[in-house]
């Protein structure tokens, strides 16, 4: 079914006010700490606004009718053992399980968008700015982002870690979807900031910022995580130099896509 106006003009004013405080956060800490200076009217603004807006209404809305077709196709799950299990552990271990096992099913979505010509088709659009900020997590086709974001969520799901309809009572999924959106926004960021050793565990702008590289062929189809770089380290795809970043970023020299993984 399709919204009525007044949810439409709810998700006009959420997508106004996610804007304005995801300026608020990002804006004074990229200017305080940037990696690389660049203009506040940098190419491409207009368009990746236009993707923020988007991108705010168009996913929300399919993901939440294609979750509502899978939690319907689940229904004779939830009488199982195992789902009644899932629901009686702990809440803070299932939202720390459900934050792994989304990461890891995201994970799989994004390498599928880089590896599948057809998904490529949708993703590369990700993959054409030549600058990294924080409004560039974005610019992606809106059925990119729903295909990755339900890989994550899905698979939760699958799982039992979160149980009850999108939005609706389910705790795990909200913190999972808050967590995963904010952190989407903080690897964007045009940010020097590194972590030292715990670069392996948490994924910081240094390693995202690896991956929008067109630089050389060892960083291209790397880092693909959300939020665990270990998960690119358990599938053999982490590249992440300690010290060094990308020069450079976007798909104008970029090195064949049909380079893949060892
Ligand atoms: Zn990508
Ligand atoms: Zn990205």
């Amino acid at each position: 079914m399709l919204p009525q106006p007044a949810e439409f003009v709810s998700l006009a004013q959420q997508t106004i006010k996610g804007f304005l405080t995801l300026l608020l956060i990002f804006l004074p800490i990229e200017l305080a700490f940037a990696q690389r200076s660049q203009p506040l009217l940098r190419p491409r603004l207009g368009e990746d606004i236009f993707y923020f807006v988007l991108n705010s209404i168009v996913p929300k809305l399919l993901i939440t009718a294609l979750v509502g077709l899978l939690l319907f196709g689940m229904r004779p799950l939830y009488a199982s053992g195992i789902f009644h299990g899932m629901a009686s552990l702990p809440l803070a271990l299932r939202v720390l399980l459900a934050i792994v096992v989304g990461d890891i099913g995201a994970y799989w979505g994004h390498r599928w968008s880089h590896e599948w010509p057809l998904l490529w088709h949708f993703h590369k659009i990700h993959h054409q700015s030549e600058a990294m900020d924080w409004l560039v997590t974005s610019r992606a086709h809106p059925l990119d982002m729903v295909f990755t974001r339900l890989c994550g969520v899905g698979l939760i799901y699958l799982t039992g870690l979160a149980q009850g309809s999108l939005g609706q009572g389910s705790s795990v999924m909200v913190v999972y979807m808050v967590l995963g959106g904010f952190w989407g926004y903080f690897v964007h960021a045009n940010l020097n900031w590194r972590f030292g050793f715990l670069e392996n565990y948490i994924a910081t702008p240094a390693y995202h910022h690896w991956h929008h590289s067109n630089g050389s062929a060892r960083s291209i189809n790397k880092n693909y995580a959300a939020i665990f770089p270990w998960i690119d380290r358990l599938f053999g795809s982490l590249y992440l130099p300690r010290r060094s970043w990308p020069q450079s970023y976007g798909l104008k020299v970029r090195v064949n896509q049909t380079t893949v993984h060892s």
